[in-house]
């Protein structure tokens, strides 16, 4: 499994037969994942596989906990984002979007680090509906799905 540093955290990118092993057996690296952790494994999995921008990896949290942590490939940067599908309240669209600010994105960070990640995030423009061009509802999304 090729480990990569990002904002000085270790993360996990495992490969499609990696993924496949950890749905099937809920194991990785000899160690049972929670039940959260294959769900959020589940559902980002496929949006990510669709999108060259995205990718999915674990930050395995103090030996203890799993979390799977999303990027978004903005030119060479890597911003951490939450998937989640919104859908627009003027034209009804719904898709998958990725919003940066999302408090869970930055877990296992110590906070000098965090607050200029998200001055950083914040820079990136906001993301409307790619039906209507209306703002999307309550998140901040920086990507959505086309
Ligand atoms: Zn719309």
């Amino acid at each position: 499994m090729i480990q990569v540093l990002v904002n000085g955290q270790q993360l996990l990118i495992p490969s499609d037969a990696e993924w496949a092993e950890i749905l099937r057996g809920g194991e990785l690296n000899g160690r049972q994942t929670s039940a959260t952790f294959l769900w959020s494994v589940q559902r980002c999995l496929p949006v990510v596989a669709q999108y060259a921008e995205l990718s999915l990896t674990i930050l395995d949290l103090d030996g203890c906990h799993f979390f799977t942590k999303v990027f978004l490939g903005v030119a060479d940067y890597k911003q951490r984002v939450f998937l989640e599908e919104l859908q627009c309240i003027v034209c009804n669209w719904s898709g998958w979007t990725a919003d940066p600010l999302v408090e869970d994105n930055y877990i296992g960070l110590p906070w000098d680090l965090v607050l200029p990640l998200i001055q950083k995030a914040m820079t990136f423009p906001l993301s409307p509906c790619p039906t209507c061009g209306a703002k999307l509802p309550r998140r901040h999304p920086i990507w959505v799905a086309y």
